[in-house]
């Protein structure tokens, strides 16, 4: 049976939070100037003469942005007997920041190679395990969920069944190499079978990702928390007929043809990130292509990849990309570090939109638009959402948060400057109304309530519902 139900999405619905945090802020703490204003309206003007009536007031963001986080989608709801099975796992374990304890294991370099199938799909992942604390013995514990284990090895060495403890949650190395060593395991995984939308997921034709906070640990087990940062490189090998575009974070290194029309893509970030920023996406898509030359004058490559027929609505989006590129280094000092950026724009990806580093991904609804109808709430909707999901390459990415309960941290920053360049390209007084409107019709009454909250909660039990509860009012 399918049903139809309502996800929320998390985007910038955390912005009721990070608007909270931001309302202390002055709103000139970066210290525009209106010469500055000026000169992004000229940006802008230059930019924009395929399109019309570019002015970006905001009395209706609200009601756009609200459109934007009511995603429909389809999940089954049939009881399969994996969550007969989960029903008899332990209840649900509060976690709380005071536990918060270092890890006792880091991981250097993460090269994964997935081998993408109709009925399954393979990852392979060679992880280069650092102890803390040199001559550590204590456990390595990895996170992993709906994972078929193939095979592990430790430097090379096939480990037996005795030399490891595997759970529903958790693969377990009671005692690893005392050094630094290399841990290579196997899983096999189902994308197509994945209706929880985390972890690696096929929809319509295309296999999409979608990590944080905790999807990584469906696609292989590893340690999946935000303060272990890896190297990663990514070789995806699927159907060229059937997946022409193979995408994922950092730099294109190499690309050709195998046997039996298969494909591959080998992709390189040149750095460290937490496995919630990893992505891949592959599929049948198309791109809008364009360059951005940074201040220092690199040429950077600017991809927008949706299905063929959506790639017309995909102006504003590119618009609005170049434009965020160039405040954030007017502003910011804050220059792009890879040699190409893309957006994937999706009709079924779950969360709204999602920063994932160099490969961004956005439910549509948050990027097309054509002047025969979308409004200027909608333009002025998509500046924002492309700039914050940009704006986290460096407020969120490169400089990352220690654990979930610092999400706020990432998020109010980002909220806060992508409130900052929605101003300066538009107006700032309209902006500021619209962001106070929101709070004061939606956190305020959520604040006076029983789901008022802390911005930073001493515990949760599931990651989902911290974030849920921080978008709250845009459910
Ligand atoms: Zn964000």
């Amino acid at each position: 049976m399918m049903a139809r139900l309502i996800l929320p999405c998390k985007g910038s619905g955390l912005s009721n939070t990070c608007l909270l945090l931001q309302a202390t802020c002055r709103v000139n703490s970066v210290g525009h100037s209106v010469k500055n204003i000026s000169c992004y309206r000229q940006f802008l003007n230059l930019e924009v003469t395929c399109q019309r009536n570019y002015r970006f007031p905001y009395p209706s963001l609200p009601r756009a942005k609200q459109i934007g986080r009511r995603l429909i989608s389809s999940v089954a709801t049939e009881t399969s007997p994996k969550q007969v099975e989960e029903s008899k796992m332990d209840t649900p374990k509060e976690i709380f920041l005071k536990d918060y304890k270092l890890p006792d294991y880091y991981f250097d370099t993460v090269d994964l190679k997935f081998s993408l199938g109709e009925e399954k799909t393979i990852v392979c992942s060679k992880i280069t395990v650092v102890p803390r604390v040199e001559g550590c013995s204590s456990p390595l514990v990895l996170d992993g969920q709906d994972l078929k284990l193939v095979s592990i090895k430790v430097n090379s060495k096939e480990l037996k069944e005795d030399d490891f403890h595997l759970d529903l949650r958790h693969l377990t190395l009671p005692s690893p190499p005392s050094g630094k060593f290399t841990l290579e395991i196997v899983t096999e995984i189902c994308p197509q079978k994945n209706t929880s939308l985390e972890g690696l997921y096929k929809s319509s034709g295309n296999f999409c990702t979608q990590c944080e906070a905790e999807g990584f640990r469906k696609i292989t087990f590893y340690q999946d928390r935000p303060d272990i940062m890896a190297k990663y490189t990514c070789r995806i090998e699927a159907v060229k007929s059937l997946y022409p575009v193979l995408l994922s974070n950092g730099n294109l290194i190499e690309q050709g043809d195998l046997e039996d029309g298969r494909h591959y893509a080998f992709w390189e970030d040149p750095f460290k990130k937490p496995c919630y920023l990893f992505a891949l996406v592959a599929g049948q898509l198309e791109s809008r292509d364009d360059i951005f030359i940074t201040r220092s004058g690199r040429k950077v490559s600017l991809r927008i990849w949706t299905p063929a027929q959506d790639l017309p609505k995909t102006v504003h989006a590119m618009y609005s990309l170049k434009a965020a590129m160039k405040w954030d280094e007017d502003v910011f000092g804050l220059e792009y570090d890879l040699d190409l950026f893309n957006i994937v724009a999706v009709p079924d990806f779950n969360m709204g939109a999602m920063e994932n580093k160099s490969l961004n991904i956005f439910n549509s609804k948050l990027v097309l638009a054509s002047p025969e109808t979308a409004t200027d709430a909608d333009y002025a909707a998509i500046l924002g959402v492309i700039g914050h999901e940009y704006f986290h390459n460096w407020t969120g990415n490169r400089v990352t948060c220690r654990d979930w309960f610092q999400l706020s941290l990432k998020e109010g920053l980002t909220v806060f400057r992508d409130q900052e360049f929605s101003s300066d390209m538009g107006s700032r007084a309209v902006k500021r109304i619209s962001d106070v409107s929101k709070l004061r019709n939606y956190q305020f009454p959520q604040d006076a309530g029983p789901m008022a909250h802390p911005v930073r909660p001493h515990s949760y039990i599931k990651v989902w519902n911290h974030l849920l509860c921080l978008g709250t009012f845009f459910l």
